[in-house]
């Protein structure tokens, strides 16, 4: 692992630095790199483009760990605003939600009314719900919000991280549920009591997550894997397992985020592949950044390298 990563992330958590670089144009407009833009509309339109290259996307509104119920009131509706947006321009894109932006800090009941809000419009117009995986205390309580939806829609799903040691069980559980997975490696700052402290380790269980999730069971149950990962080797993993088992390429999809790998992205759609892009918008963007950052910390000399330029 990087030696800068668990700092930049702990940077992640700061309100003053957030202050300080939210206003600093140069961050600015480093960050307009990984977020589609400040507005609704720039989301939109980034997803517009996307699909015309035959790219599908799921839209973020940026936010999370909202300290008042209003904020998440607030949050709810711009999410149901931008569902109905995505279906009147017929765009080829669902949402991702973050529980701690729907209040989940505040208590497990509000953001359970808020997310059934959301999920049940999407329902109505056709799209799909993702609940987003934040740190590792919010595992348990977003993966039962997430059960118990379930029971009433199945246009919701959810994200496992490979970090984690807990994961093979949650994906066992998972499987015999028949939900939708999107399986990503873990963007925060987690101890070593509950994740691998080896990137190697994190890696080697994103293949045996994968096989879970690939595996007769879970395609019997009607598990569809999203595999989010920019890593080319767990791709060609995916793609080399996908075709020994015969597994048609409907059945699954690959994710990746906006402003990475773009070109990867295109040569997966160009080979037949479902890739999905995940595009975020908003102005609650220092928190998303500062984990793009520790994910390449070469990201951030080149910020470094331009502030000092002037
Ligand atoms: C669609 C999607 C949704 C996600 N949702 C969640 C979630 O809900 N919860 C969660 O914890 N995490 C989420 N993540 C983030 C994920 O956990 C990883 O932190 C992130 O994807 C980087 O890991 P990697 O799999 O790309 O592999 P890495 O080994 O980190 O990267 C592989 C290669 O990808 C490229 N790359 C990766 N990151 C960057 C970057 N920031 N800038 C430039 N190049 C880069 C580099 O070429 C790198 O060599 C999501 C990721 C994706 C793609």
């Amino acid at each position: 692992m990087h030696p800068l990563r668990p700092v930049l992330l702990a940077l992640a958590r700061s309100d003053r630095l957030r202050e300080w670089m939210v206003g600093l144009g140069l961050a600015r407009s480093m960050a307009r790199r990984f977020i589609a833009g400040e507005r609704r509309e720039d989301g939109l339109l980034a997803v517009e483009a996307l699909n015309q290259q035959g790219l599908l996307a799921t839209l973020d509104h940026l936010g999370e760990n909202v300290t008042s119920e209003t904020e998440a009131r607030d949050a709810t509706t711009e999410v149901l605003e931008l569902l109905e947006a995505i279906a009147s321009r017929r765009l080829r894109s669902g949402v991702s939600v973050k529980l701690t932006q729907l209040g989940l800090d505040l208590s497990p009941a509000l953001a359970a009314e808020n997310l059934e809000r959301i999920v049940a419009l999407a329902a109505e117009v056709g799209r799909f719900v993702r609940i987003d995986m934040e740190s590792f205390s919010y595992v348990q309580p977003t993966l039962d919000l997430f059960e118990e939806l379930w029971t009433r829609y199945k246009n919701v799903g959810v994200v496992i991280q490979s970090y984690l040691y807990r994961s093979a069980e949650d994906v066992a559980r998972l499987v015999r549920m028949g939900a939708s997975v999107r399986l990503v490696k873990g963007a925060y700052n987690e101890p070593p009591e509950v994740a691998f402290p080896r990137k190697a380790d994190t890696d080697a269980n994103f293949i045996r997550l994968m096989e879970q999730l690939f595996s007769d069971e879970a395609r019997a149950n009607g598990v569809f894997p999203a595999i989010a990962t920019h890593d080319e080797k767990l791709i060609r993993w995916a793609q080399e397992h996908t075709r020994r088992h015969d597994i048609s390429l409907d059945r699954f999809e690959f994710q990746m985020l906006y402003g990475i790998r773009p070109g990867l992205q295109r040569q997966l759609v160009a080979d037949g592949y479902r890739v999905r892009v995940y595009v975020p918008y908003g102005e609650y963007w220092y928190p998303y950044f500062m984990r793009r950052l520790a994910e390449r910390p070469a990201n951030l000399l080149f910020l470094v390298r331009n502030l000092f330029k002037g």
